[in-house]
């Protein structure tokens, strides 16, 4: 009954990945075939079906992908050792370092070790920073996706209000950067914000990326508003839901995207987006 209000990641990223095995099948034909290298240190269960998602994503599309597999007790020395190597590896397209790494192991440093021509997941402060400013970079994999559900949906968002709830580095903040490219006028929340219900009423588009179930309720919306729901959480059953109350919304909105199925499926078409857009880059 509410099919037409559903923004289904399925459905569109089933249309990018026709977009992308074409693409693939023209690079081939020049001769280049675009590899993605995938390290994981460690056996984090999370991490270990990311990953083993991102080589069936790859395998779809015909993606070559390798899966550099490390032992948690690697030192960032050695893991910095083989993201060099990786870097000079012409046959290498696209480095991806799954997060999070092991404590002893700083983050920022590895992520920035990477060459940001190589960088599909977007994290590089040098394509933090190109996107900041507009130049072409590889946009983070979820807020791009974001934006691609928002396209394929028809919503304009220029001179609309958006209002995201979350700031992180790698949803909250970026959507907010790519919102404001599309010319929206952006309001960002979080935790310290004062009354956030009085600020997504008025919203034409709310992109909730909080990490709780049921945090974005129908009486904090206006009729026929646009609901992008990045979370991903369990409820109390176990199943998979995101930060919005789906069922109490669906009446009300104009717009929503599911959970499962939705931002999730979106995340991960966008890193095989990115490794081609690597494998042209590398070829001009
Ligand atoms: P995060 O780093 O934990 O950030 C959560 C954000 O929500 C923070 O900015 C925090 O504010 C804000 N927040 C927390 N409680 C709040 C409250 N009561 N009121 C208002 N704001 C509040 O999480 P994340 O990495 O951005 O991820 C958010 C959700 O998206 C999670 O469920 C995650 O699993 C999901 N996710 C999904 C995908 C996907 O592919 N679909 C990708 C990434 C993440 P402060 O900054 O003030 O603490």
């Amino acid at each position: 009954m509410y099919e037409e209000k559903l923004i289904s990641g399925k459905e569109v990223s089933a249309v990018l990945k026709v977009e992308i095995s074409q693409k693939v099948a023209q690079l081939k034909a020049r001769g280049v075939h675009p590899k993605l290298s995938v390290i994981i240190v460690g056996e984090n269960p999370a991490s270990l079906t990311y990953v083993k998602g991102k080589h069936k994503d790859c395998a779809e599309c015909n993606i070559i992908s390798d899966n550099i597999a490390l032992p948690e007790s690697t030192t960032q020395a050695e893991l910095l050792e083989i993201i060099e190597k990786l870097n000079r590896d012409k046959s290498v397209h696209g480095i991806l370092v799954q997060l999070p790494l092991p404590k002893h192991i700083e983050e920022y440093a590895v992520i920035n070790a990477i060459d940001p021509a190589k960088d599909v997941d977007g994290f590089t402060a040098v394509n933090v920073g190109n996107m900041n400013i507009g130049k072409d970079c590889f946009a983070p994999c979820t807020p791009q996706g974001c934006m691609d559900m928002l396209d394929y949906a028809g919503v304009d968002i220029c001179g609309k209000d958006v209002v995201v709830i979350g700031r992180s580095n790698i949803v909250g903040k970026p959507v907010s950067v790519l919102a404001l490219q599309k010319s929206a006028t952006v309001t960002i929340c979080h935790s310290k914000t004062k009354n956030i219900a009085e600020k997504t009423r008025l919203a034409d588009v709310v992109i909730v990326a909080v990490g709780r179930e049921k945090f974005l309720t129908a009486d904090m919306v206006k009729e026929g508003a646009v609901v992008i729901d990045v979370g991903i959480n369990r409820n109390s059953m176990g199943k998979l839901c995101g930060d919005a109350d789906f069922d109490g919304l669906i009446g009300k909105v104009s717009k929503i995207t599911p959970v499962p199925g939705g931002v999730g499926l979106m995340t991960r078409v966008n890193l095989l987006k990115n490794t081609v857009k690597a494998a042209e880059n590398a070829e001009k």
